[in-house]
């Protein structure tokens, strides 16, 4: 079988093993899964486990989330296609890309410089003309381009970032691990009258959110 296909197949086995028994209820979050070639965003010694259902190695001493966790923090987004979105902690890319299919324009912070210039490169490559990535402490958000409709943090903080909260826009959604360094809880916050109003979604398992308003180290 020629090797696209192959992986094609292996997306279209992903989704009804690992998401849609779990869950995963959104068609177009769906489709967005089985369309982005996620093998492209992991090290080339990984390839064949691009798939897996688990997170993967993408160097930096980072990784790249489990496919069902990028669906679950997307699905929570509630995104309905011309949304301005904000990603904190662009890592391997891949999450930007299902967010890039499903919304308007998106934003992507990551704080280890090479990872977002591999992350760029092969967004570029794969044609994504909707992300905008940048270099950054992303627990102090991206003000200039703020407000969002949606904020999504892959990586875990103490508590959620001020400066999110304040970029949020009325009726947007926060998607965020909260919690202790080594497991944390999925919040959904959502702005309604100014005010967050929070929803726990499930126990989960992410990298620090390192900086100025996540962890120290
Ligand atoms: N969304 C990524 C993907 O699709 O591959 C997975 C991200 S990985 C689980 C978490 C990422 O958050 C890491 O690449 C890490 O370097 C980054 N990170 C940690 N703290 C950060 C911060 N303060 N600002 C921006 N990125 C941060």
């Amino acid at each position: 079988m020629d090797k696209e296909k192959h992986f094609e197949e292996e997306r279209r086995r992903m989704v009804q093993t690992q998401l849609i028994p779990r869950g995963i209820a959104d068609e177009s979050v769906l489709e967005a899964m089985r369309k982005v070639p996620r093998h492209r965003f992991v090290p080339e010694d990984l390839i064949e486990s691009a798939y897996d259902d688990c997170p993967l190695p993408i160097g930096e001493g980072q990784t790249i989330s489990q496919p069902y966790m990028v669906a679950l923090m997307t699905e929570c987004l509630g995104l309905k296609g011309d949304e301005k979105n904000l990603e904190v902690g662009t890592g391997s890319g891949y999450q930007a890309a299902i967010l890039a299919e499903l919304s308007g324009q998106i934003y992507t912070v990551e704080r280890v410089e090479k990872l977002s210039k591999r992350a760029g490169e092969i967004l570029k490559a794969l044609g994504y003309i909707n992300i905008q990535l940048k270099v950054e402490d992303g627990s102090e958000g991206w003000a200039e381009f703020s407000p969002y409709d949606g904020i999504i943090v892959t990586a875990g903080s103490p508590d959620v970032p001020e400066p999110l909260a304040e970029q949020l826009s009325e009726g947007g959604r926060l998607v965020i691990p909260v919690g202790g360094c080594y497991s944390q809880e999925l919040v959904v916050l959502e702005k309604k009258n100014g005010k967050l109003e929070r929803r726990e979604v499930c126990g989960c398992v992410f990298v620090p959110l390192v900086g100025r308003h996540g962890w120290e180290k």
